[in-house]
């Protein structure tokens, strides 16, 4: 029979996803109708991302999943109309690959202290080394898709790599911590910390004052997780006190950043526009129809959102 697959993102996604959609939907052998405009009644599958107008998804009488286009679920997840299962955007060749380079790239800049070489107005000569990546300890909060392979890249780089997550895990070279306590002792004395952790009510200001003083004085943080990850007023103190030293967030409570907002003008905090990773159509369209042709054929949804989670 034919699938009947509605693409639900805001329309100038449409001609960036079609043809490798179609490619990859082609390529799994589906007898499929793709489209981004279809009767409510035909729709079996949604592939979807915020912002695209469908927010009840009761009107879909033969709906059997959603596939949302991006990692992050928090605007759908709670959802009270979406009964189906829900599926996330897990992509090793493209967005956890974009993630990786993103996050090295910026734990490399701290690491090595470059911008003190890079803008150096008074042509000071501090010939002092930076230490082996074996002498700093890096935490990343996050133990997930992004945060694993995040982390596997800098301990194989040779950093001293703590992680936290909300289940117990082993990782080749991770001193892997789970927990209230594990998260003590995964934030003390850290001097590096990368936030990959998911936007759920468990999650908000997970970085706080009182876990701020247990990072190594004038450490840095790294957020491209979410925004309310961080209590943004206890990491404004802590970078006037030099507790923190410098701050590198692509995502924040409000995006895009208000032009006023005092993150832009601070010069111990570094502003990027929620460019960590992306979805990459190629890549993200073959697992889409990877996860088709499994519900198809009565195999087990890859990538499920554990809805009571959040994440
Ligand atoms: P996953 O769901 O694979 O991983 C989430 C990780 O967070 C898991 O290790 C999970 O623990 C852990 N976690 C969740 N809740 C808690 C908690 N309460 N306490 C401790 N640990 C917790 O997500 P991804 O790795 O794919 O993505 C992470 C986030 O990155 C996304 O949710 C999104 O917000 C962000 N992102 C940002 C992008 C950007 O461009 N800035 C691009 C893509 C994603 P456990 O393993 O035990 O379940």
């Amino acid at each position: 029979m034919t699938t009947h697959i509605l693409f639900a993102a805001k329309s100038e996604r449409w001609p960036e996803y079609e043809a490798p959609l179609r490619a990859a939907l082609d390529a799994e052998g589906l007898d499929y109708v793709l489209s981004c405009e279809m009767d409510a009644e035909l729709v079996d599958y949604i592939i979807y991302a915020p912002n695209s107008g469908l927010s009840d998804f009761s009107v879909f009488p033969r709906l059997k999943a959603v596939m949302n286009l991006w990692a992050g679920v928090e605007d759908v997840v709670g959802n009270k109309t979406l009964t189906v299962p829900l599926t996330r955007m897990v992509d090793e060749e493209g967005l956890t690959q974009g993630m990786v380079e993103w996050v090295t790239g910026h734990v490399m800049r701290h690491h090595l202290g470059m911008d003190a070489h890079i803008v150096n107005p008074e042509r000071i000569w501090d010939d002092t080394p930076p230490p082996l990546a074996k002498d700093r300890k890096v935490t990343v909060l996050g133990l997930g898709a992004l945060g694993t392979a995040c982390a596997g890249m800098l301990a194989q780089i040779g950093f001293a790599v703590t992680g936290w997550s909300r289940s117990d895990k082993e990782i080749a070279d991770v001193i892997c911590e789970h927990g209230d306590e594990g998260l003590a002792r995964a934030l003390s004395g850290a001097e590096i910390v990368v936030l990959l952790l998911p936007n759920t009510p468990a999650t908000e200001d997970v970085i706080n004052a009182e876990r701020l003083a247990l990072m190594a004085k004038g450490s840095v943080i790294i957020n491209p997780g979410r925004g309310p990850l961080i209590d943004d007023a206890a990491l404004l103190a802590a970078l006037d006190s030099g507790q923190i030293g410098h701050a590198t967030l692509d995502v924040f409570r409000v995006e895009p950043l208000p032009a006023d907002h005092l993150f832009w003008a601070h010069p111990k905090v570094t502003v990027t526009p929620h460019i960590a990773s992306t979805t990459r159509p190629d890549s993200a369209a073959r697992v889409i129809a990877q996860n088709i042709r499994r519900a198809e054929t009565g195999t087990p949804l890859l990538h499920l959102v554990d809805r009571s989670a959040g994440y």
